[in-house]
């Protein structure tokens, strides 16, 4: 039997098949809400203060009060972590505007709906590793604020399904013949040894990954430079990767069905993937905090 899991729900923990949203919830009717998935190793949340700092910046765009301060929500986070068994988890966390009659304007004084739950971490296969995945090219048919980690998932949804019906893992979109991202991940393009990422604007999602790798590409001396990257350098890169919190950093090995480079994971991706295992044993082993 697996291990019961134990969510958050409005104040009270419940065990998962329990809990309960009305269906008026604006989250339920309108994908009105945020979430953040922050991965937990050794116990401990891995760049908690960054994801926490997006969660606000995503409520405040959709002008929904955040429900608890840091320190209130690293409680949570906690109280979900110490609830599990699993050493490494991944914590879903998700505020929706709240209950209300059905109309598309912001109702009045209605309060948040706050969930919480962890999961066990799955590690990434080793065939993964070793080999890389493959990936589709497909057209961005997302919304203009792709910045704001929101429920409304529909057009990611749709994307990663179309990958999936082509045999890939995951999606390579292009706004205006421009990379984006992938349906959950982001995409990074490697071209004479230097690693490119497109711009931090409004047509992506500003992966927890992202920050990092840009800060383990400095710490290995790999040249890094964010600008917008052409289909054309995509489909002529030397190596290609993406990441998000489950995955990590996976190299994409087959774009299309041809092969990316080599066809292998190149060396950019070795080092950047060793020296991601390195950040994550590091902030495992940290120390429990003294205060918050
Ligand atoms: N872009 C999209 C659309 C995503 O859904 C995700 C994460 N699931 C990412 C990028 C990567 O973000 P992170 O590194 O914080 O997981």
């Amino acid at each position: 039997m697996s291990d019961p899991q134990i969510v958050y729900l409005n104040g009270e923990f419940t065990p998962i098949e329990e809990a309960r949203v009305p269906v008026l919830d604006r989250g339920f009717i309108f994908g009105d809400g945020v979430y953040e998935v922050v991965p937990v190793y050794g116990r401990q949340p891995f760049r908690w203060s960054q994801h926490y700092t997006r969660l606000e910046r995503s409520l405040g765009r959709l002008r929904i009060d955040n429900p608890f301060d840091a320190d209130g929500w690293r409680g949570l986070v906690d109280a979900l972590i110490a609830r599990h068994p699993w050493d490494d988890q991944f914590i879903y966390l998700q505020v929706t505007r709240g209950v209300a009659r059905r109309d598309h304007a912001f109702p009045k004084g209605v309060t948040p709906t706050v969930f919480g739950m962890s999961s066990a971490l799955p590690r990434v296969p080793a065939e993964q590793l070793a080999r890389g995945v493959s990936a589709v090219s497909l057209p961005d048919e997302r919304w203009l604020n792709c910045d704001i980690k929101s429920t409304s998932l529909l057009g990611n949804v749709l994307a990663r399904q179309s990958a999936i019906d082509a045999g890939a893992a995951e999606c390579v979109m292009y706004r205006d013949g421009f990379l984006t991202e992938g349906s959950s991940s982001n995409i990074w393009v490697v071209r004479d040894a230097r690693v490119l990422a497109p711009p931090r604007d409004r047509l992506i999602l500003e992966g927890i990954r992202y920050g990092l790798l840009q800060e383990l590409c400095e710490s290995q001396g790999l040249p890094f430079e964010m600008r917008p990257i052409s289909r054309a350098e995509v489909e002529s890169a030397d190596e290609l990767m993406l990441s998000s919190a489950t995955k990590e950093v996976l190299a994409i090995s087959r774009l299309d069905g041809r092969p990316v480079g080599s066809g292998e994971p190149g060396p950019v991706f070795a080092r950047l993937h060793a020296a991601y295992q390195q950040a994550k044993a590091t902030s495992a082993s940290t120390a429990p905090r003294a205060s918050r």
